[in-house]
């Protein structure tokens, strides 16, 4: 095969942008997340749409998710310029996972299972620099120095909607919209799912072996 087209379905907090720069690195292929292109056009103008909000901000801080036609527009012109990739936080609905059907064929979907208590642990104490964008935990993965960046010295903060209220919804809307995507993947026998409550090295060597396997 040549380079693999890779899906990565879960709940926000599963681990798909820790698995899916490993992936990116492994198999050189692009990494696109539709989360991280949002957060670099927070406060995009997109009140020609006619929507409920002018900036994709007001929907992400609120947890909800930001219209089909921003995000399904961000896909396929980023899937327009690679041949493989790992796409990480699309499809997370039904329109969007049959709008997927009709940009590409994909090679691998796979699903990190994580329960939903693990996740509300792992999002509220997540810290982000603020610099270079590396992840940390408060518990769980902690910086040498409390508030600073190991790897460049930069300022950790919370993301804005990783506070306990915005994480709630979000979980609230992965179960109303993502999870029928996830079903949609099963049903037609493409999916494979993978523990993801597991250390992330583990996880990846899981993660992988599948993709080998489909090579
Ligand atoms: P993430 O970093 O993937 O958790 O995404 C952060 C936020 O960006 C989500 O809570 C949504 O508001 C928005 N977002 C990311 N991907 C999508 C998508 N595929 N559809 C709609 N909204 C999205």
């Amino acid at each position: 095969m040549s380079d693999p087209r890779i899906l990565i379905l879960g709940a926000p907090g599963a681990g798909k942008g820790t698995q899916s720069v490993k992936i990116a690195d492994e198999f050189g292929v692009a990494h696109v997340t539709t989360g991280d292109a949002l957060r670099a056009n927070k406060d995009m103008d997109i009140s020609d749409l006619g929507l409920a909000y002018d900036t994709p901000r007001a929907y992400m801080d609120r947890g909800e998710l930001v219209p089909d036609a921003v995000v399904n527009a961000i896909v396929e012109e980023a899937l327009s310029q690679t041949d493989g990739f790992i796409l990480d936080g699309y499809p997370r609905n039904m329109d969007q996972a049959e709008e997927l059907d009709e940009m590409t064929e994909l090679d691998v979907v796979l699903a990190l299972d994580v329960s939903e208590g693990e996740l509300v642990d792992r999002l509220t104490g997540r810290r982000v620099c603020a610099e270079c964008g590396s992840n940390y935990h408060v518990d769980f993965d902690p910086p040498d120095e409390s508030g600073i960046c190991d790897a460049c010295g930069g300022q950790l903060i919370q993301r804005d909607d990783d506070t306990e209220e915005t994480v709630k919804e979000r979980l609230r809307v992965y179960r109303e919209n993502t999870k029928p995507v996830i079903e949609y993947y099963d049903d037609r026998g493409t999916l494979v799912r993978v523990n993801g409550e597991r250390p992330p090295e583990d996880v990846f060597d899981e993660v992988e072996e599948t993709i080998e396997s489909v090579r």
